[in-house]
């Protein structure tokens, strides 16, 4: 990177961001050797996810749970009141939420997808269809298990992965009225959108797209509901991107982004910071006593939803800590380095550069292995190879099957290099870089895989695979 400081008389000082804190404790990390990955990758049958964590020298499977908490995080682990019924920490996370992000009613969950089981069993009723801009994989699967379709109804520029269209997470209303057209909007209980959408690539949708959906939906009497797990990261490019917020805080830019929705799910191992723990909110009071009600069959009695006093301390911080403008500014900074980096590689890489990680075009980067052969399990799986850098892959085997059988084929093919939060330095992020540009140059000899077990729900979870030879 040049750093241009000269001493000339027209001087240009460049400003970086670096990160808003610093280190009092430090985790060591396993170097291994190209043998000993090749067993272990071999061992787990490709897949990433079934690799130990101990053969991994740089985690990017995810950015879920993975965060690093601070010091004012962990001296709140030690509040934690453990009571079984009426936690003070639960009161202070309500109040925190409310605050934060303005919905009036909360039941904590063990993670997101605690919260999107009781959602969708209370508001989908069966036949029901759910618009949404893009799936995400648990979301869409308690939609159907609930008796409900997911429809797409993002714009097409996210499916792009060269557009640079700057809110490729907006939902095309054209495409949802036709839903509504089509269906009834009886049929239609609500439109779930995610914020800083996870599966196109971390891309933000707008608040001009925000208000039109309520707007619209308002109108029918259809709810929206927000998966808000990245909401902050959407904020801040909305702050960086759209006119007329750019002297707004993140802060209030979160808190305006909910106002437009009925309800959030929040997996709050993401943005808030925690390791575990998420919620539900809901606005509405009947729909939340019935949640209220049937969170003890699944989670636990509704002041602790399966998490200990503690986590929910730790969570109330988290929450606040994410919505500081200087922590954005580091935590997205961080990923836009990395990914200029590829750029500068050659890597083809999902644009403009998203949120929470870079996504690696697998179909560009291996164009002789077809989608049946697994290109992005097929390149996470060499990248782990030559570095131990761990990542994952985001395209037909996250996809899934239809309920019909059939697999879906995605128009994306992905590899996912995701940041966790506060956990890196940039020399990482340089590791990284060089690691997969060894692979790029050695593309053309790497071949493909076939899967040799396939459970029936999310099957990346636990997929195992074979090279082709
Ligand atoms: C992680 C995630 C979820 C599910 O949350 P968990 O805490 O993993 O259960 C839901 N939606 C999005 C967009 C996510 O990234």
């Amino acid at each position: 990177m040049k750093n241009e400081i000269k001493s000339s008389k027209k001087q240009i000082v460049k400003r970086s961001w670096a990160e808003p804190y610093k280190m009092k404790m430090v985790e060591l990390l396993t170097m291994t050797d190209r043998p000993h990955r090749l067993k272990a990758i071999k061992q787990a049958g490709y897949n990433t996810f079934l690799l130990r964590s101990e053969d991994v020298y740089i985690d990017l499977l995810t950015d879920s749970g993975t965060s690093a908490m601070s010091d004012q995080q962990w001296a709140g682990m030690m509040l934690g009141d453990e009571s079984y019924a009426g936690s003070r920490n639960f009161f202070k996370l309500e109040k925190t939420i409310q605050k934060c992000y303005g919905y009036k009613y909360i039941i904590p969950t063990h993670q997101g997808r605690g919260a999107e089981n009781i959602l969708s069993k209370i508001l989908i009723k069966k036949g029901d269809i759910i618009p949404g801009n893009m799936y995400f994989t648990t979301t869409r699967l308690h939609q159907e298990l609930a008796g409900g379709t997911f429809v797409d109804v993002i714009v097409d520029e996210a499916h792009d992965p060269v557009s640079e269209f700057p809110f490729k997470g907006n939902v095309d209303m054209a495409k949802l009225q036709a839903i509504v057209k089509k269906y009834g909007a009886k049929r239609i209980p609500y439109v779930c959108i995610a914020t800083n959408v996870n599966m196109a690539g971390g891309q933000p949708m707008s608040m001009d797209n925000l208000r039109k959906l309520r707007a619209f939906t308002k109108k029918l009497g259809i709810k929206v509901i927000h998966d808000m797990t990245r909401v902050a990261e959407n904020a801040y490019f909305i702050q960086q991107r759209e006119k007329g917020y750019d002297k707004k805080s993140i802060r209030e830019i979160v808190f305006e982004i909910c106002s437009y929705t009925d309800g959030a799910t929040m997996s709050a191992k993401k943005d808030a910071l925690v390791n575990i723990g998420g919620f539900l909110a809901l606005n509405d009071w009947d729909a939340f006593e019935e949640a209220r009600n049937l969170v003890v069959v699944y989670e636990g009695l509704h002041t602790y939803g399966g998490l200990a006093g503690r986590d929910m301390e730790a969570m109330s911080i988290g929450i606040e800590e994410s919505l500081s403008d200087n922590h954005m500014r580091a935590r997205v900074g961080q990923v836009e380095y990395l990914g200029r980096l590829m750029e500068s590689y050659g890597i083809p890489i999902v644009k403009p550069i998203g949120g929470h990680g870079i996504f690696v075009d697998a179909k560009q980067f291996l164009p002789h292995i077809p989608q049946d052969q697994f290109p992005a399990q097929t390149l996470a799986a060499e990248v782990y190879l030559d570095s131990g850098v761990r990542t994952m892959e985001r395209g037909i085997v996250s996809a899934g099957r239809k309920s019909n059988g059939e697999n879906y084929f995605p128009k994306l093919e992905l590899v996912r290099f995701t940041i966790p939060r506060r956990v890196y330095t940039q020399a990482h992020m340089d590791v990284i870089a060089e690691s997969v540009y060894s692979v790029y140059q050695r593309r053309e000899k790497i071949k493909g895989l076939k899967m040799v077990y396939e459970p029936k729900y999310l099957r990346f979870f636990q997929a195992k695979f074979e090279k082709l030879v």
